[in-house]
């Protein structure tokens, strides 16, 4: 069985026929989210799914939202219901939304807040290294939206440490500050007694499968690999696995477990006791990024950067971090799916532009290297170009990609 399967798939697991959505013109090569925990070198990937058609699962999920089948009214009035539900919660606050001040996140506590009535204490994870535009959209989160907020900023040389590992061992630089993120969000709410988590969109507006779109997953059965209740279930700490390898090597480094308890997830016992839910904000609202856009800048001072980011066409989503744009630039490497494609995918699926339009700025701007923040990242993770060129060829499946007189070039490109 194991053997037939390593036949038909290339490097992370990847299906070796590179197809491109009908509809949105997403790679099948796009993957979705895995147990970060055991990710190393040969992890496979969960590619999103396809149908018989070459329609994506995110496409067919996206669908719902437009054609009809969903009565927005209706899951409004569920929203109302279930806020009324926690109105009455002793604490400070009751609920919590998660975000640096991003369009998103602004939309989220902005919404909660004034149109329905909650008291949510805002909470941010320090992006790796902050860009102007996202210190600013931090600000104006707080001061001109009105908010409480949490900033926790994580030890630097181990953020930095970690940063470099994944980098180097999984070519993913944003791990760090993913699972940094996603675990903070729950430890605030368990330290400060907040019972409602809001997150936004559901996983499924990105093509990941998951068994309900609007409580987060309760148990570990049948939950997808990326949205297990207990990621960490019967590991010995040592094993788990963080920027690619087990915390056991970090420890060689001379750190220390309790430098690593940030970037682990809550015990699922201590989201028991306190009755800790996590609710997606997207499946009671219509989840629209470009109007989550235009909700910010007039209700909490948002703004738009001047220039689009690199790999993309796009000035709004993901500029507080100088590390995003190789988040980015390293999916394409491992993936072939850049930053333009996964914007303009969105896009194409939510009608604000065609497939062609699409078509056209994946090939004008995917796989764009950031030459804005080079210089920040390369020495945040003490490589230099050289060296993380070299790296990045390392992670090239060949199945993918195919070096033409010294030029890496796509095999199969979307817009042949
Ligand atoms: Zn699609």
């Amino acid at each position: 069985m194991k053997k037939n399967n390593n036949k038909e798939r290339g490097m992370f697991g990847l299906p070796l026929q590179v197809k491109y959505c009908k509809k949105c013109n997403i790679t099948n090569q796009k993957p979705t989210s895995i147990n970060e925990y055991k990710h190393d070198k040969d992890t496979h990937q969960i590619p999103i799914e396809f149908d018989k058609n070459n329609v994506c699962f995110a496409c067919k999920s996206n669908e719902k939202k437009w054609d009809g089948q969903i009565n927005w009214k209706e899951r409004e009035k569920e929203l109302i219901e279930l806020c009324s539900k926690y109105k009455n919660h002793k604490a400070q606050y009751n609920c919590l939304v998660g975000g640096s001040g991003g369009k998103d996140s602004a939309f989220q506590s902005h919404i909660l807040k004034y149109k329905y009535g909650m008291r949510p204490l805002t909470v941010t994870w320090s992006p790796t290294i902050y860009t102007d535009i996202g210190w600013k959209n931090f600000q104006s989160w707080i001061n001109t939206g009105g908010f409480d907020n949490y900033l926790f900023t994580p030890n630097g040389k181990v953020h930095r440490y970690l940063t470099r590992q994944s980098t180097l061992n999984i070519l993913h630089p944003f791990q760090p500050f993913i699972l940094g993120q996603k675990n903070f969000i729950p430890q605030i709410a368990y330290l400060m007694d907040i019972p409602l988590i809001f997150y936004g969109e559901t996983p499924t507006d990105y093509g990941t499968k998951v068994g309900d779109e609007k409580l987060f997953e309760k148990t570990n059965k049948n939950s997808h690999p990326g949205y297990l209740q207990d990621p960490i279930a019967s590991m010995k700490i040592e094993d788990v696995k963080l920027g690619g390898k087990p915390i056991s090597s970090h420890l060689e480094q001379g750190f220390n477990v309790n430098d690593f308890k940030c970037y682990l997830p809550l015990e699922p016992t201590k989201m028991e006791e306190k009755k800790i839910k996590t609710y997606y904000l997207g499946y009671y609202l219509k989840w629209v990024p470009q109007e989550n856009f235009y909700y910010a800048v007039e209700n909490t001072g948002f703004e738009a950067n001047t220039q689009r980011s690199e790999g993309t066409y796009q000035k709004y989503a993901s500029i507080d971090d100088k590390v995003d744009s190789f988040f980015f630039y390293t999916a394409y490497i491992k993936f072939g799916c850049g930053r333009a494609m996964s914007d303009s995918s969105m896009e194409v699926r939510n009608g604000h532009i065609t497939k062609e339009e699409g078509l056209g700025l994946i090939k004008q701007f995917d796989g764009e290297f950031p030459k804005k923040y080079e210089k920040d990242f390369l020495d945040y993770i003490s490589m230099n170009r050289e060296e993380f060129d070299k790296l990045c060829d390392k992670f090239r499946p060949n199945h993918i990609w195919e070096k033409k007189s010294n030029r890496w070039e796509l095999i199969n490109p979307p817009w042949e």
